[in-house]
């Protein structure tokens, strides 16, 4: 698309999501193509993504396996029911999740999304106790500044005010929440996990005095907080989450939409903190976001609780039309199969350490507070500007965007999650970018 076709485009009928609509259409950013870490733009330009996307195209954009893959589902079978029905693409992708998926979190249940995913470990959790005669627990815990997606549950257990505050007198009812761990003074500037704050997972144990364990299903956490603008966990904070779970037999969810699929050069981050959940999510990553598609891994113990416990008949009243859709889990087992064959989760690991000192290379540019990092994720946070929070992180991304590198600003929080096929001289352009940006913004 030319800039003459875009600004033929007829921009009034799509209610953005997650945007500044009326900002945005009075000078729209479009992008027309995209391959490997680039995207295109209406105007023809080569715009480097130092964000997957939305933390999503972990292997590189339009891949041709995966590309093949979605067209010759699309033309063999377009749609075919998973209710009471069956096709042999989503049990091929529920076994290709389920081999790196950790533990024994086996057990996979599609959705089309992260927020049906966590919406679905939710009731999943609930539907857990109930089957084991425990169906008083019904009250989750989550933590502040937590990003769990936009429906009614991941709403309730999100912990970011603006997402919550038109919808607060509605909300599920049962929900604390935990400290968010982020503190600068204390752990600024940390490379990987930081060693201050481990202790505030015992404000866990506050919570259950207060609620009483017998009410509590379960503790929801993002392992690396990403949409919130990268808080990663202090050393020792997901294990002490962990061993209080286990001591008042509440479950643990892990929701890996974003640390899922290799960003921090394992497959899911359970496995490089070495802490397993009971339950899952995922999403984007999983199939390269070349469709929609989510999901939830649930443990044996889990599974076998509702399964089995259950007389005859269906088990879990839950689903999607879309749970298992052939062209979205077509396109996972070509993605899973591309990032084996790749080694792309080995690549992340090895491209941590040039991403943490290419962003660390910002410390002591104009505006910048705060940067923290794991793995291929990483934050810069900056001061906000007098009276109007936010619109340094926004001014940053749009000068970015027009020399041409994708940055994702949450706030006055700079994000970055390149996808693994990066080449380090890509890594050193994009923070090379961001700090000519800071330099012209006032
Ligand atoms: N959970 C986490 C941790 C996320 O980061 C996101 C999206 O960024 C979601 C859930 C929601 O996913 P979706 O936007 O696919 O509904």
């Amino acid at each position: 698309m030319n800039d003459r076709a875009a600004n033929m485009l007829d921009l009034s009928a799509f209610w953005m999501p997650f945007t500044a609509n009326r900002q945005y259409k009075s000078a729209p950013r479009l992008l027309s193509k995209a391959k490997g870490m680039y995207y295109t733009s209406h105007d023809g330009r080569r715009i480097l993504d130092g964000t997957a996307g939305l933390w999503c195209v972990n292997a590189g954009h339009c891949r041709d396996e995966i590309v093949a893959a979605v067209q010759e589902q699309a033309a063999e079978m377009d749609f075919a029911p998973t209710f009471q029905m069956g096709h042999p693409k989503a049990f091929e992708a529920a076994t290709k999740i389920a081999k790196h998926t950790p533990g024994d979190l086996k057990h996979i249940f599609f959705t089309n999304s992260g927020s049906e995913a966590v919406d679905t470990a939710l009731k999943i959790a609930l539907a857990y106790h109930r089957a084991r005669g425990e169906g008083h627990r019904t009250r989750f815990i989550s933590r502040e500044r937590g990003y769990h997606g936009v429906n009614f549950g991941g709403t309730s257990v999100g912990g970011i005010p603006a997402n919550r505050k038109a919808y607060s007198g509605a909300m599920v009812p049962a929900v604390d929440f935990l400290p968010h761990t982020l503190n600068i003074k204390e752990a600024g500037f940390s490379k990987g996990q930081p060693k201050w704050g481990a202790h505030l997972a015992d404000e866990l144990e506050r919570l259950v005095a207060l609620h009483d364990a017998s009410t509590i299903a379960a503790v929801i956490v993002e392992p690396v907080a990403g949409s919130t603008g990268v808080l990663v966990p202090p050393q020792g904070y997901l294990e002490r989450l962990r061993e209080i779970c286990d001591k008042h037999g509440i479950l643990l969810i892990f929701d890996e939409v974003i640390t899922g699929w290799g960003r921090l050069g394992t497959p899911f981050a359970a496995q490089y903190f070495k802490v397993t959940p009971d339950l899952l999510t995922m999403a984007k990553g999983t199939n390269n976001a070349a469709a929609p598609l989510g999901a939830v891994a649930a443990s044996t113990r889990i599974h076998d609780a509702i399964v089995n416990g259950t007389p005859a008949g269906i088990e879990l009243f839950h689903g999607y039309t879309y749970s298992g859709h052939p062209i979205a889990t077509a396109a996972a087992c070509a993605t899973i199969d591309l990032y084996e064959r790749e080694q792309l989760f080995a690549r992340s690991a090895k491209l941590a350490p040039v991403f943490e000192e290419a962003i660390h290379s910002l410390r002591g540019a104009r505006h910048v507070i705060d940067i923290r990092n794991l793995g291929l994720i990483g934050g810069v946070e900056l001061a906000p500007r007098d009276g109007a929070p936010g619109a340094r992180g926004y001014e940053t991304f749009v000068r970015c965007f027009q020399k041409g590198v994708l940055v994702r600003p949450a706030g006055d929080i700079l994000e970055f999650s390149p996808p693994f096929i990066a080449e380090e001289e890509q890594i050193a352009e994009i923070f090379r970018t961001v700090g000519e940006a800071l330099n012209e913004v006032d």
